[in-house]
């Protein structure tokens, strides 16, 4: 199967969703999440989403109620364990495979960040690919890597599925991205690298990545038709350097004071780009949509139902 037959097929009005330039990510979420609500109720199926949270780290919280809540509104079951900042590997490996056999659970979660004693992938990989909820298992990351459907992380194919949608439309934001120049700034396994491979194989963009050990970003930075940043530090970008009618993505999360940033100063490329990412209410909503149909995908190949959502 083409690797975008993992996303969602839906084709919303931009005018529901794209406010002048900004690509408003919570409210592209809120009709994903609508649709996921509605194609369940037609089936008899209940996903289930279990999240593991180990300590108490404030940000992880917030993240952890948000996905709860988000799970409870589209009507699917939702469990959360709470361990402690100390409990051991093999205690919370096996509240993993206790997950993996039951039946009545889909997704499975771990939130990150972990504490420093815990080894990460040996802990994500203990996660079936069949209940994997975040795309990180070897298997779909394989999946993903042969330009193969699979489970995806959520946060790059949440930003696939904005530009997907804006490709499929034939408004005013129609956006021809086809062989256009993409640039992603971070390589990580959960955003970096991932996102270069859905805008290759999906998009059938030319992408070229950068990270910190890059020379001379700036220069593909003023190349790039679309511009990804996930770095996670602010004033790496020269916002300057940006291209004139650029479509710009800020993955990036910062609290500054108490309020929400991205990666770039998006009020200095407001006048210039195309399209942007406003933060907070760009790309953060479309992680927490995407987690969740990614459970009930899950859930319907659970069923022996392969049914993608139409
Ligand atoms: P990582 O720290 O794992 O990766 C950051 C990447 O940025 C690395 O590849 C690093 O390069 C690169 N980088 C760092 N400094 C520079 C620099 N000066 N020049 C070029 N590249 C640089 O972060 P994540 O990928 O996990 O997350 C990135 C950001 O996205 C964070 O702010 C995070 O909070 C946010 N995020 C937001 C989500 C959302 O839902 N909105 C979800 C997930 C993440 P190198 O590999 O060489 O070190």
């Amino acid at each position: 199967m083409p690797l975008f037959d993992a996303l969602p097929r839906t084709a919303f009005d931009p005018g529901l969703w794209v406010d002048g330039k900004k690509l408003m990510g919570k409210k592209l979420a809120e009709l994903l999440r609508h649709h996921i609500k509605e194609e369940t109720a037609k089936t008899s199926l209940k996903p289930g989403l279990a999240v593991i949270l180990v300590g108490a780290d404030a940000a992880s919280q917030i993240y952890v109620a948000g996905k709860e809540k988000a799970a409870l509104e589209l009507g699917f079951d939702s469990r959360i364990v709470r361990l402690p900042a100390d409990v051991t590997q093999e205690a919370l490996v096996s509240e993993i495979h206790r997950f993996n056999l039951d039946n009545s659970i889909h997704g499975i979660l771990v939130q990150l960040p972990l504490p420093e004693h815990l080894n990460e992938s040996q802990i994500l990989q203990a996660i079936t690919a069949e209940k994997d909820a975040d795309g990180f298992h070897y298997l779909n990351q394989g999946k993903l890597a042969a330009g193969i459907a699979a489970t995806l992380p959520c946060t790059p194919a949440g930003v696939a599925l904005m530009l997907r949608e804006l490709v499929a439309s034939n408004g005013v934001h129609h956006a021809d991205l086809i062989g256009r120049h993409a640039v992603v700034v971070g390589r990580s396994n959960i955003v970096g690298k991932p996102m270069a491979q859905l805008l290759l194989s999906g998009l059938n963009m030319t992408v070229t990545m950068c990270h910190s050990k890059t020379h001379n970003l700036q220069r593909f930075v003023a190349d790039a038709d679309v511009l990804i940043s996930a770095t996670g530090v602010r004033g790496v970008i020269d916002e300057s350097q940006i291209k004139a009618g650029a479509i710009v993505i800020d993955v990036g999360m910062h609290r500054i004071d108490g309020k929400v940033t991205g990666d770039l100063n998006l009020a200095a490329i407001e006048s210039r780009v195309s399209l942007y990412t406003p933060v907070p209410g760009g790309v953060g909503p479309m992680t927490i949509a995407m987690l969740l149909y990614n459970t009930y995908q899950n859930a319907m190949r659970a069923a022996g139902n392969t049914r993608q959502i139409a």
